[in-house]
Formats: C-alpha cells, structure tokens, sequence
C-alpha cells in the first residue's frame, strides 16, 4: 500500500482514470499523519460507462452455466484465502477495525464466495401440482441484469461480497459503488476477482461520492436493482429516488439491545455486552448500544460492566494489545462527542469513558452511560461509537417494551436461562435477529441477515433470502394436453 499510490476505476475490464480527473485522498483513522493514497472521484459519465459495459456483458454472463460460474466464484474464495492477512492488514490501516476483526471480515467474505459458488448447483425453483389434467407447473430462477451495489465502510470486503456473490452466481452483472471511506479494500476485492476470470464487463467499480455516483446508479434506467447497506437517512433517499422498475434492497443501522435478565449468567452476558457494544468501536450496525438490565442486578451488573470497560486499551488495529481502534474519520468522532454531550445534557448518568483522548486518530474512550429512559436521545439514535446505554426492567414484558421502543429492528439478545423467557423473547422482540445467551453480534453466511422496521425494506441478504432479491421467479405452465384448456374454468 504505497503512500504515493494512485487507486483507477474498474470498467469494462480496464483499470481507468475517472472522467472527472480528480482524485482525493485518505489518511490512516488511527494515525492521520500517514496518507493512504489518491482515489478517482468518480461521476455520472463514469457510472454510464460502467453501466453500459455490465448491460453488454450480462448478454454472455447470463448464459454460462450456473456451476461454471460457481467455479470462477470458488477461485475468488481461495484467492482470498491466500491473501487473507495481506488483505486484513490493508482494512485495518484503511478504515481503524482491530487486526483480528479485520481477519473475521475477510473470513466471512471467504464464507460468502463459497456459499454462493456452492448455489451455482442448486438454484432452486419450484415444481408443483396443476388443478388441471395434463398440464405442469413450476419455477425457474433468471437473472435480474445489471445490479448496482452500494456499500458502507465499516465491512469493507464482507459486505461487497455479500452482495457480489450472490448477484453474480445468480446471472447478474454488477456496478460498484464503495464508501469513499474504504476505496482500497474494494480495489483489492476487484483485483482478485480480475485475477479469479470474472469476465470483462461483469463487475464494474466506480469509486466517488454518494451524491453523485450514488445517485446516478440508483436512478439508472439500464439498472435492475439496487441492493444499498448503510444509514437510514441515506436509505430514505436512495428510496425516493429509485423509481419504479427495480427492486431495491436496503439494510441500515440499529439501536440493538442486550437484554440481561435476573437468572442470566452474568459473567457470560458480560462478555456479550463488551464485545458487543465495543467490538469494530461500536460501529457495526449490530452494536450493542443498549443494555436493558433487571432491577434485581443492575448495580451489580453496571459495576461489572464499568471495571471491564476501564480496562480496554485504546490504539492501532495492528497492534496486537490494542482492543478498540479508532472511529473511521473526524466527522464521526465528532458526532460521537456531540452525544457524549447530549447523554450529560439529557440527564443520563456517566458511569465511566466519555472523552476524545489527545492522539493522532479518531478515537473516543468507551462510555458506558445508566439510567437513560425511551425519551432520550441517546436511547434512541444510532451512535456508531463506543458508546452503550444501560436502561433499568422491572420485568421480562417490561424489558422487552423497552427493547421495542426504538424506530429500529435489526439485531437483539436476552441472556436468560429460562427456556419460557428465551421464547417471549424470541416472539416479542421485533427485531430481524435475536440471540439467546449470546451478544448481538454473530451473524454466518448460510442464514438471511437483515432488520425490520427501519433497519431493512424486507429483503435480506445472505443465505437463501439472498437468492430471491437478485433472481426472478419465472412461473412456468406447460400445457401437454393438446387442447385449450382454462383454468378455474375447465376443471372437471
Ligand atoms: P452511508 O449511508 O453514509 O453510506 C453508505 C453508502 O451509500 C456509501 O457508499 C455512500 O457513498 C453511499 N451514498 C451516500 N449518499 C448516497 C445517495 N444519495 N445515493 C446513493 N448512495 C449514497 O453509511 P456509512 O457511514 O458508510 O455506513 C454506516 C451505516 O451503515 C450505519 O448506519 C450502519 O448501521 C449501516 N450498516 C448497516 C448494515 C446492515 O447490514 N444492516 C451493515 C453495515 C453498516
């Protein structure tokens, strides 16, 4: 990762400047002396040309045999595999993410490709009964076309091959679009695909800004669809400016509790909520940025919880000893240290953490704030930092109408040994995911991931919901009777 390196666009098989000729740069989150290299600032032209090259390419892509295209995925995993720590390194001194969790990250990307190169054999439709003599019905999955991909920074190779590997073994070609945050963990994924004989065309990388790059892929009228992770108010845009014509899946952000009840073991549920709320320095978008603790055991509990935190040791991801790295830049450590004020400010009390240390990187102490309640701030927005929020359950009903009292659905967990409690919470929690007797982190590929509420629009990824979003379920009806025959009408 030299210094000086320029990063290009990908399109159409050909590494290439943007047609803006401009580029803007990046520093190290956890060292901002240390400059990361100059980025294409991509535009419209770009996305046209991307978009065109992916419509012309779709025509043979669509038409190699599922399995074949399984292969060329397979080899994407093993290359991954084999560069995995090289690549962890570049993510950790890219976007601030701990060494280790920068490995998982790759890992699940791995995870996805081998999944994915596996559906090349299956790919499901569905045969069935007709109500009528003579006639047969099913199902056959076709590709969509061309997918716009939009990705955050904060699972910089796992998202992009969530969505990669999934629209391609379905037939799709696809556009790129990654954070400006993380523009060389993408190239580094497209570099491999290239290397792995994802043919030209195929997949396409535009790096550049939301509103313009963005914009344009949601808005293309050669796109099919647009599968976008990342904040809801970005989300409430990109839905307004999708159109008809497309699917569109979305996954956003959370306000994820932790439910720890009276019977919970407690060292276990601790070691939930530290991983939970600080893992990534809270900036998953499965972050435990709540804990909902019973009455009985929060002053233990909230003891507990403080000693660890002070604990955690701030520093570079690379640096094996360090557990919390930095926020990602200095926008979103400074809108974590507005909430640090807010949670003061609103009356909440500050158990431990809540303060920007004085280093070269974007870093926030982790905070634990108690006694917060629904109607405030800290309870209800997402932060994205090191920042958790315990709130005090007389009851399980009593935890859980606070668990749900956030506009948010996506990830959620009860530490319980009570089989009757885990099942309440199970039914009651309206949340995408729940976990039993562990964090609200820990999601693996073969299993859909996604929220509701407005984490998500319905879709999920991963697993075999992924599969719905980037085919078509053409119903078939074949009709060998030799005569017209109606249905609903000649049914006897
Ligand atoms: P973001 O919404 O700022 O950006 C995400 C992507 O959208 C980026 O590539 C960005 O350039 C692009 N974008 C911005 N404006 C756009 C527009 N108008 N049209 C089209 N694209 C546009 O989010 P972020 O800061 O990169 O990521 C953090 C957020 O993502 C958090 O809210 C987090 O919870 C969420 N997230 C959700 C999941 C999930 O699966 N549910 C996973 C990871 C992150």
């Amino acid at each position: 990762m030299p210094k000086s390196a320029i990063y290009k666009l990908y399109i159409d098989g050909r590494w290439i400047s943007s047609e803006s000729r401009e580029t803007y740069s990046r520093v190290n989150p956890a060292n901002y002396n240390e400059p990361l290299g100059r980025f294409q600032q991509g535009n419209e032209k770009d996305v046209d040309k991307a978009v065109d090259a992916a419509e012309i390419a779709f025509e043979k892509w669509r038409d190699v045999p599922p399995p074949k295209r399984g292969e060329i995925l397979f080899r994407v995993a093993q290359l991954l595999k084999e560069n995995k720590e090289e690549l962890a390194r570049i993510m950790t001194r890219e976007m601030g993410k701990v060494l280790t969790e920068a490995r998982g990250d790759v890992q699940e990307a791995i995870d996805a490709w081998i999944l994915a190169a596996g559906e090349g054999r299956r790919l499901f439709g569905r045969t069935t009964t007709s109500e009528l003599r003579d006639k047969f019905a099913m199902t056959v999955r076709l590709p969509l076309g061309v997918v716009s991909c939009i990705t955050p920074w904060n699972f910089p190779i796992a998202i992009p091959s969530w969505k990669l590997s999934m629209a391609l073994i379905c037939g799709n070609t696809v556009v790129l679009k990654p954070s400006s945050d993380t523009p060389i963990c993408a190239v580094k994924l497209i570099e491999i695909l290239e290397k792995a004989g994802v043919p030209k065309g195929v997949v396409n990388l535009v790096t550049g800004s939301g509103g313009s790059v963005g914009t344009r892929l949601v808005k293309h009228k050669k796109v099919r669809a647009v599968s976008f992770t990342g904040h809801k108010d970005t989300g409430d845009v990109i839905m307004k400016n999708v159109g008809v014509g497309k699917k569109l899946g979305m996954e956003m952000g959370s306000k994820n509790p932790i439910i720890v009840m009276d019977d919970a073991d407690l060292k276990l549920a601790l070691d939930g909520v530290i991983w939970g709320a600080f893992g990534t320095s809270g900036q998953r978008c499965t972050a435990a940025s709540r804990v909902i603790v019973h009455k009985k055991i929060k002053q233990k509990f909230e003891r507990m919880l403080v000693e660890r935190t002070n604990k955690l040791r701030l520093g570079s991801g690379l640096d094996l000893k360090t557990d919390i790295g930095p926020l990602v830049n200095k926008a979103a450590q400074d809108k974590v240290a507005k909430y640090l004020e807010i949670g003061k400010q609103e009356g909440a009390k500050l158990c431990c953490g809540g303060k920007i240390p004085k280093l070269k990187g974007w870093f926030v102490q982790p905070t634990v704030f108690t006694d917060t309640s629904k109607d405030m701030k800290i309870f209800q927005d997402e932060i994205f930092g090191p920042v958790t929020a315990i709130s005090e359950a007389n009851s399980l009903d009593h935890a859980i109408d606070l668990a749900n009292a956030v506009e948010y659905g996506l990830s959620s967990s009860i530490y319980t040994n009570d089989i009757r409690r885990m099942m309440l919470a199970i039914k009651n929690l309206e949340y995408g995911i729940t976990y039993i007797n562990t964090s609200t982190i820990g999601a693996e590929v073969h299993l859909p991931f996604g929220g509701t509420k407005v984490s998500g629009s319905g879709w999920k990824e991963m697993g075999w919901s992924a599969l719905d979003f980037y085919s078509d379920e053409k119903t078939v009806f074949v009709d060998y009777s030799g005569k017209l025959q109606r249905a609903q009408i000649d049914i006897d």
